[in-house]
């Protein structure tokens, strides 16, 4: 808290400055807040299951994992020996003709070279799961970081090349090599970025949906076998295919019939050692910290390397892990509030659309059959993921990944042309984090988010329904943003709107949209209010339906609804239990990476920018009209 300041000037300053003022900005952090306050929690407990004897099966596999990661000694004396082979069979490349099948194999290690090949839910028959093909990510952070002119761009991409030719240098390439290499590797990437659909434009599930069969596809990329690749990938035979971003692939495909195999040999090689570089010696692992997280983000120090081990376990073998982790940190007290807390907002999500004057009654009836169809699910999964297949050794941490890396691949694309398995996460139990599904309409808490400040046993309801409750509406809220809304509730993408709801809806997501737009941050950065607007849609909704949850559940079995705790009335100890999850230091460099590439915003804006569009807000705290946590126009979508 930090008294000096007027709730209804800075709501964020007056819920967080004091915690901000106690919890300085570690040197090996990026950002500290209470959500990296939980998750240091959570890792603590991760890592003393792994460092304990006598573990057996998925647990031994994944304490095998983080065994390897951990031996920096080995690292460091196996040298190059687990990419060398690779860096070999990219070198003995003469024909372009022989790229399908060498994609293949460097795809199935995560290496997201050129494209993404794996199997999603056919979006038009949200039972099946289908192949789709998808631009691949760029090694800067996002597609204007090659495209943009003012000069922290120019001199970003300056420095990115430099990287690129110093990861190339410790390869083995002599100088005039490693610089042809970095210049190769931004021309390839540049034309790719031209091509790429941009972050706001890929909100919009219909941009990337392009079903056609695999001989249309082979049709406007005549130079790339796609049959050949498919074959090599060992994915089932398919006819069918999603192509999220036709323009991007036919780009590619000029691009590697005009590209020398020379350069094209250089950006493959990039994509490996830039893929594998954390767990190679320490000269590439540090160069590649310089750069991603010490120039991109503000991060001075590496953190610590179990901290380290203990994120790419979790990354690898997270249900192996997580199955320990929810015996240990899971009370099912926990999975019992949260069932009540979901309950409630699920109740007030209904009175919402309901009570909504801009929605006709035959929308607000689709959108309540969609809201009824919604499944809950708290803390873990009911099945487990059986990690049998992949092999571990404790000698060798990047042989490690990539056998994880392509069994998880195999794994996808195993399922073309299966059922949905609607059992799966794609979160495991030790995330501090949440997420709505759209193309099967549920929301997920893992166990991780379930702690304080989230949530606590017996802690008052107004500050879990505050914390815990705005996650939970935050997600439900996405079934009903500008992207939800465009799914059914079996989870098609199926228009359910008569066009002038549609038109409301738009209106009032516009406003969302350039309130946000207008928040600056770092300085000479604003929030890109159309990138956030789900987000921020969600926040606002959520945060609702919280209060009004809370209201009419606990809140009303309060003897007197002016009882205060702490000086606080119920209401506005709902407000606080919102804003301080948010409370965070953070950089300004990490400011700026998160504004071009985040969905999210800002913390300081998540908080602010909610609670001034509620007059409930304003009515708790009492807030003249004019105060600046009082929006004149509020926006308000749920
Ligand atoms: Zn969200």
């Amino acid at each position: 808290m930090d008294h000096r300041t007027d709730p209804c000037t800075d709501f964020y300053q007056f819920a967080c400055g004091g915690w901000i003022a106690k919890n300085p900005l570690p040197a090996d952090r990026r950002s500290w807040g209470r959500f990296q306050e939980v998750q240091d929690r959570n890792f603590t407990i991760l890592r003393r299951i792994l460092e304990a004897p006598g573990a057996g099966g998925d647990r031994k596999k994944a304490a095998d994992y983080y065994a390897a990661c951990m031996d920096e000694p080995r690292i460091e004396s196996n040298g190059l020996a687990f990419v060398g082979p690779d860096l070999a069979t990219i070198d003995a490349l003469t024909n372009p003709d022989d790229l399908p099948v060498l994609l293949a194999h460097l795809h199935a290690y995560g290496v997201p070279a050129f494209f993404r090949f794996s199997s999603r839910t056919d979006l038009r028959d949200a039972t099946r799961e289908m192949a789709d093909v998808d631009q691949a990510a760029l090694g800067l952070p996002d597609r204007d970081y090659y495209l943009k002119t003012d000069a922290r761009s120019v001199e970003l991409r300056g420095k990115y090349m430099a990287h690129v030719e110093r990861l190339s240098g410790l390869a083995g390439a002599p100088p005039d090599t490693a610089a042809a290499d970095a210049k190769a590797v931004m021309e390839i990437e540049t034309a790719l970025a031209n091509a790429a659909l941009d972050r706001v434009k890929r909100r919009d599930p219909a941009m990337t949906e392009h079903p056609m069969t695999l001989t249309d596809l082979q049709a406007i990329t005549p130079n790339f076998g796609w049959r050949k690749y498919a074959a090599a990938a060992e994915a089932p035979r398919f006819q069918a295919v999603n192509v999220a971003v036709p323009d991007y692939l036919k780009a590619l495909d000029q691009l590697i019939a005009a590209t020398s195999v020379g350069d094209l040999k250089a950006y493959l090689r990039w994509q490996l050692l830039h893929a594998s570089a954390d767990l190679l010696p320490r000269a590439f692992a540090d160069a590649d910290f310089d750069f991603f997280s010490r120039t991109l983000a503000g991060q001075q120090d590496r953190p610590p390397r179990w901290r380290q081990c203990v994120t790419e376990t979790d990354a690898r073998l997270g249900e192996a892990l997580g199955k320990a982790f929810v015996e240990e940190a899971f009370a099912p007290q926990a999975k019992a509030d949260m069932l009540q807390m979901v309950q409630d907002i699920k109740g007030a999500m209904r009175q919402d659309i309901d009570a909504a004057p801009w929605m006709s009654g035959g929308t607000k009836k689709a959108a309540m059959a969609k809201l009824n169809a919604l499944v809950d699910r708290i803390g873990y999964p009911d099945t487990w993921r059986d990690y049998a297949g992949i092999r571990v050794t404790r000698d060798d941490a990047l042989g490690n990944r990539q056998r994880a890396m392509a069994f998880e691949h195999a794994r996808s694309l195993q399922k073309i042309g299966q059922p949905v398995d609607r059992g799966e996460w794609s979160m495991t139990p030790p995330t501090v984090n949440a997420y709505y599904s759209p193309d099967r309409n549920n929301i997920n808490f893992p166990a991780g988010i379930l702690q304080p400040p989230f949530y606590r046993a017996g802690r008052d309801a107004a500050v879990n329904y505050g914390a815990a409750g705005a996650v939970i509406g935050h997600e439900l809220t996405h079934g009903f943003d500008d992207q939800g809304r465009r799914f059914d509730g079996q989870g098609n993408l199926r228009d359910w709107w008569t066009p002038e709801d549609a038109r409301a809806f738009d209106e009032r997501a516009s406003c969302i949209a350039d309130q946000y737009s207008s928040y600056a941050v770092a300085g000479d950065t604003t929030i890109n209010g159309r990138l956030t607007l789900g987000e921020n849609t969600a926040d606002n909704g959520g945060l609702r339906l919280a209060l009004m949850a809370y209201l009419a559940g606990p809140g009303a079995k309060l003897r007197d609804r002016r009882d205060k705790v702490g000086g606080f009335s119920p209401e506005q100890r709902v407000f606080l239990g919102w804003a301080q999850v948010w409370c965070e230091n953070t950089r300004p460099e990490a400011e700026r990476l998160k504004a071009a590439t985040n969905p999210h915003s800002s913390n300081r804006y998540r908080v602010n920018g909610s609670i001034s569009n509620m007059p409930e807000f304003q009515k708790a705290f009492s807030c003249k009209g004019g105060a600046p946590m009082v929006r004149a126009n509020a926006c308000r979508v749920w």
